[in-house]
């Protein structure tokens, strides 16, 4: 039985659809844009995600979001309240950087968290562009998403993962049920 009250759900569709208060973008570290769901996060959000990004670019993040950490911005006229962006770690053969990918889950929720948002949204973080096995992206998430709801039980009503396609559902669902259900 889980400690936490949160549920965790798989749903397979469009991230950028998804009405959630925050949604999770793979983001690469120049906050300005790029392709896969960073793409169509802006596409669909809209100008108002990109001078966001630059807001921080100017500010605090004027070398870009290292890779691992997570920051938000208004989420345009996406159907959710926030984006959180974060980096993944781009998957290497010859370096185990497990570690990065765990902490984008962690801090993404870390953020959300002082946001107030009860529903978070992410995507299988460096698992396209990226190239990290879908697999081990899936339990990654599911192992570091239940760590962090151990420390913080109330914090969250639903955590959803968002894959794209059948085989990915599939992967996350196995992942999942792996994962303690
Ligand atoms: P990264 O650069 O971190 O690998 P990508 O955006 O290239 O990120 O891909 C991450 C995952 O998101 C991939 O599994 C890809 O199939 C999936 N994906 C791409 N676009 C969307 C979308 N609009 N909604 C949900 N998942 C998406």
């Amino acid at each position: 039985m889980s400690a936490s009250r949160t549920h965790l759900t798989v749903v397979q569709g469009d991230l950028t659809e998804q009405a959630v208060d925050a949604v999770v973008n793979a983001a690469n570290s120049s906050l300005l844009g790029g392709g896969g769901v960073d793409g169509a996060i802006h596409r669909r959000g809209g100008p108002e995600i990109l001078a966001g990004c630059r807001v921080l670019r100017n500010g605090h993040y004027g070398r870009g979001l290292p890779t691992g950490q997570a920051v938000a911005t208004t989420a345009g006229r996406l159907p959710a309240r926030w984006v959180i962006h974060t980096v993944g770690p781009v998957h290497s053969a010859g370096t185990d950087r497990g570690d990065l990918l765990a902490s984008c889950y962690r801090e993404s929720l870390r953020v959300a968290g002082e946001l107030g948002a009860r529903t978070v949204a992410f995507p299988a973080i460096s698992t396209g562009a990226y190239g990290w096995p879908l697999a081990d992206g899936a339990r990654t998430a599911f192992t570091t998403v239940r760590a962090a709801l151990a420390e913080a039980p109330d914090a969250f009503d639903e955590i959803r993962f968002v894959v794209f396609d059948d085989r990915a559902r599939e992967v996350y669902e196995a992942a999942l049920t792996e994962n303690g259900g």
